[in-house]
């Protein structure tokens, strides 16, 4: 099955965080990375008291469940030291959200399929939109009619900004 993950951190080093889940999710059980995105800088959603996000999309080609791969992500997460705190989006070492998984619409306890937040979030949008331009929804709503309804904002290439942008000075913001 086709599914694309999306990567996000703001804590304690995002780049390197974001390079280590990459390599992570390449050594997943039965699964096999195909693609991956730049990374991207984006202001963050919810609390604006918080340093910037780095965000990656990746596609994964998986025989393990949704279920099964969320166990994984989650994995991943805690061994990067995760630590889920009352605030909603709040400031994080990493997460690993599953955006779509083949052309499956999944609404249960543990997971929405396709995430529920995928439809406004340049941060998503524009990542999945480098790697997969032509993919479809199951709802069969275009990627490409969302990335135009959806203001780029203030989402920045890593490779576009200036040579002195590393991890710890968008620690430091
Ligand atoms: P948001 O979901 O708005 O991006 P978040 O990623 O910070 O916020 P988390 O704390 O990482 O939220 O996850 C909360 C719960 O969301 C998880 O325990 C998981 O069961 C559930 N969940 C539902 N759908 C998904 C999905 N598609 N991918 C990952 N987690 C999901
Ligand atoms: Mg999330
Ligand atoms: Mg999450």
């Amino acid at each position: 099955m086709l599914s694309y993950i999306a990567i996000g951190s703001n804590q304690n080093k995002p780049i390197q965080q974001a390079e280590q889940a990459i390599q992570a999710l390449k050594a997943l059980p039965n699964t096999q990375l195909l693609k991956c995105s730049s990374l991207y800088c984006s202001r963050p959603m919810g609390p604006q008291d918080q340093p910037d996000y780095i965000n990656a999309v990746v596609e994964l080609d998986t025989q393990l469940s949704a279920l099964h791969l969320l166990d994984e992500l989650q994995k991943i997460e805690q061994s990067q030291g995760r630590i889920r705190k009352e605030t909603r989006w709040g400031p994080r070492t990493l997460d690993l959200d599953i955006i779509l998984y083949a052309d499956q619409s999944i609404n249960s306890d543990r997971l929405t399929i396709p995430h529920y937040g995928m439809k406004t979030r340049a941060f998503v949008l524009y990542p999945l939109f480098e790697i997969a331009p032509h993919i479809k929804l199951p709802d069969a709503t275009q990627l490409s009619q969302l990335i135009a309804l959806c203001d780029k904002k203030e989402l920045i290439k890593t490779s576009d900004l200036d040579h002195s942008c590393s991890a710890d000075q968008l620690n430091k913001k």
